[in-house]
C-alpha cells in the first residue's frame, strides 16, 4: 500500500503595516536584525515608546469607558495615569521592549519626557477623542497576492496585512455634535440679533435641513466657535484652558476644508473615521505650495529621481499610505461603513524634547512644514526662533497649547484614487522584504541580503551601528593608515 505523503505546509506571512512593512522602511538592515532575528535590541526607544504610548492611550480609554461616570479630567498622574504605565510598562517587557533608563531613573511627569507625554495626550486630546470613539483596538487584516522577486520566484501566492486601529463612527460624531449644537443654540438666542453676518450664516445652515447633525456642527464652529462672539471672529482654535465646551476635534475638522468638501459630496449616511497614535514628532512635510505643484503622495524611484527633496518627506507620506492601506483593510470588514478619512497624532509634539524643537525649527525655516510660520502665533514663533538650545532652558512649557496641539493632529482624508496607489507601494515592500528573505536563505550574509541605509538621527540611535556596512569612515578615518600586523 502506497502511503500518501503529508502535502506542503501551505504558508501565508503576515505584515503588520506598522511593525513590518514601516519599519522595513527606516532601515532594511535594522528591521533584519530586530525582527527577523530574535535579537531584541537592548534599548530601541523610539520602539519602545511607539507601543508604550499606543498601549496608554488604549487603557485610558477602556478606563474612562467602563468608569460608570466617565472620569472627568484632567486626571491625576500619580493616581489615575501612573497604574496605567505600569500595566503597559509590565505587557512590554513580556514582548521584550524594556523601558530606557531615563524612563526607569526618572519619576513621574516633571521628571521624566515620556511621563510628561502621556499625561498631556490623555489630559489633552483625551476629553476630546474619548467621547468620539466607538471601537477600540480593533483588529484589520487582509490578503493581497504576493509580488514575485526579480526572478520569478515567491515563498506564497499571498501575503496578509493587518493592523490595529481605533474607530469613530459617524453616530457617536452625530451624538456629540447634536449636545454641542443644542449647547451653541443656546449661545445663539442670547446673541445680538443684529448681528447680520451671523443670521445669514445661520439661516444657510437651519434651512439646509438635509444635512446631519455632525455637518451642521461642522458649520456651526464656522460660525460659533464657542460661548462667545469674539471666538467666532477669531475663528480659531484657543488654547485648552478656554472653549472648554467645544470638542476640538470636530473643530479640527470643522476648519479642514477638504474634509468638507468630501463629506458634502459623501453618499452614504453612515461613515467612520480611523485613528491612529504616533510615538514621534510631526515629521517634515511638503508646504501647500508644493503640495498643489507637486500632488505629491508617492514616493517611488522616478519621483525620488526628478526631485530629490521628496526624500524629506518619505515619513510624511508613509504614514499617508498607512491610513489609505487601513481604510483599505477596514473595508474588507463586515461591520464597517466606510472610512471618510483618518486622524493621526503625533504625541511627541505635546511635550517635545530639545531635538524635536530644533527639528521644528529648522523645518519652519525652511519652509518644510504644512503647518507654516503665518499659521502660527507671533508669540510661539519668537520664542521657538529665538531660543538658543545651548544656552537657555527647555522652552517646551512656554509654547502655547494652541501650537502644540495644532502640530500634534493630523486629519489624512481619504480619496479612493490613492488607496490603490498606496496598496501597490506596500507590495513593493513586501517585495523587497520577501526578496531579501530569500536571498538570505539562498546563502548571501545578513549585511548582503538587507540594505543598511537610514536617516542619520535613526542610525545614531540604532544598536546595530558598531557592525553596521554604513557604518562610513570618516574623512579623518580614511586618513589613517590602516593597521597591519607587520
Ligand atoms: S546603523 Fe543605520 S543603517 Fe545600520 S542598521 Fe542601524 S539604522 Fe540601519
Amino acid at each position: 500500500m502506497k502511503l500518501s505523503t503529508r502535502s506542503k505546509e501551505y504558508i501565508i506571512p503576515e505584515y503588520s503595516l506598522t511593525g513590518d512593512l514601516l519599519s522595513f522602511l527606516t532601515c532594511n538592515l535594522q528591521y533584519r536584525y530586530q525582527n527577523k532575528g530574535n535579537l531584541p535590541p537592548s534599548m530601541p526607544i523610539q520602539l519602545w515608546f511607539g507601543e508604550f504610548i499606543h498601549g496608554v492611550m488604549e487603557e485610558a480609554y477602556l478606563k474612562w469607558n467602563n468608569s460608570s461616570d466617565k472620569k472627568t479630567f484632567p486626571w491625576d498622574w500619580e493616581e489615575e495615569i501612573k497604574p496605567i504605565e505600569d500595566i503597559i510598562t509590565k505587557r512590554l517587557k513580556v514582548k521584550g521592549l524594556n523601558p530606557p533608563n531615563d524612563y526607569v531613573n526618572n519619576y513621574g511627569p516633571k521628571e521624566n519626557m515620556y511621563s510628561a507625554r502621556v499625561d498631556r495626550s490623555i489630559n489633552i486630546w483625551g476629553p476630546h477623542l474619548f467621547p468620539l470613539i466607538e471601537d477600540a483596538e480593533v483588529l484589520i487584516k487582509g490578503i493581497r497576492n504576493m509580488p514575485l522577486d526579480e526572478d520569478g520566484n515567491a515563498r506564497s501566492e499571498y501575503y496578509s496585512i493587518n493592523g490595529v486601529i481605533d474607530v469613530l463612527s459617524s453616530l457617536k460624531l452625530d451624538e456629540i455634535s447634536s449636545i454641542i449644537n443644542d449647547k451653541n443654540n443656546d449661545v445663539e438666542n442670547e446673541l445680538d440679533s443684529s448681528n447680520d453676518e451671523i443670521k445669514s450664516l445661520d439661516n444657510e445652515i437651519s434651512n439646509n435641513s438635509k444635512r446631519n447633525s455632525f455637518q451642521q456642527t461642522l458649520d456651526s464652529f464656522l460660525v460659533v466657535s464657542s460661548d462667545d462672539i469674539d471666538d467666532f471672529k477669531n475663528s480659531n482654535i484657543d488654547d485648552t484652558s478656554s472653549n472648554k465646551d467645544v470638542n476640538k476635534i470636530l473643530e479640527y475638522l470643522a476648519n479642514d476644508k477638504e474634509f468638507n468638501d468630501i463629506l458634502k459630496r459623501f453618499p452614504d449616511e453612515e461613515y467612520e473615521i480611523i485613528i491612529d497614535y504616533k510615538g514621534m514628532r510631526r515629521p517634515c512635510a511638503p508646504n501647500k505650495k508644493d503640495l498643489d505643484k507637486n500632488n505629491i503622495h508617492l514616493l517611488n524611484d522616478d519621483s525620488i529621481n526628478e526631485n530629490s527633496s521628496l526624500e524629506d518627506y518619505k515619513t510624511w507620506i508613509q504614514h499617508e499610505w498607512q491610513i489609505l492601506t487601513y481604510a483599505w483593510l477596514r473595508s474588507m470588514q463586515e461591520d464597517a461603513k466606510p472610512v471618510i478619512c483618518g486622524i493621526i497624532f503625533y504625541l511627541n509634539e505635546l511635550v517635545p524634547s530639545t531635538g524635536d524643537l530644533v527639528a521644528i525649527r529648522e523645518d519652519l525655516r525652511n519652509n518644510k512644514s504644512d503647518i507654516p510660520i503665518d499659521s502660527i502665533s507671533k508669540e510661539d514663533w519668537t520664542l521657538l526662533n529665538q531660543w538658543n538650545e545651548k544656552e537657555d532652558l527647555p522652552i517646551h512649557r512656554d509654547l502655547s497649547d494652541k501650537f502644540k496641539m495644532d502640530r500634534s493632529i493630523r486629519i489624512v482624508n481619504i480619496k479612493e484614487d490613492l488607496i490603490e496607489d498606496s496598496l501597490l507601494e506596500f507590495d513593493e515592500v513586501v517585495n523587497k522584504i520577501e526578496s531579501s528573505m530569500i536571498k538570505e536563505l539562498n546563502g548571501s550574509s545578513i549585511k548582503d541580503a538587507w540594505r543598511a541605509d537610514a536617516e542619520l538621527r535613526t542610525c545614531t540611535a540604532c544598536d546595530f551601528r558598531t557592525f553596521c556596512n554604513k557604518k562610513k569612515k570618516s574623512d579623518d578615518d580614511k586618513s589613517k593608515v590602516p593597521f597591519t600586523i607587520p
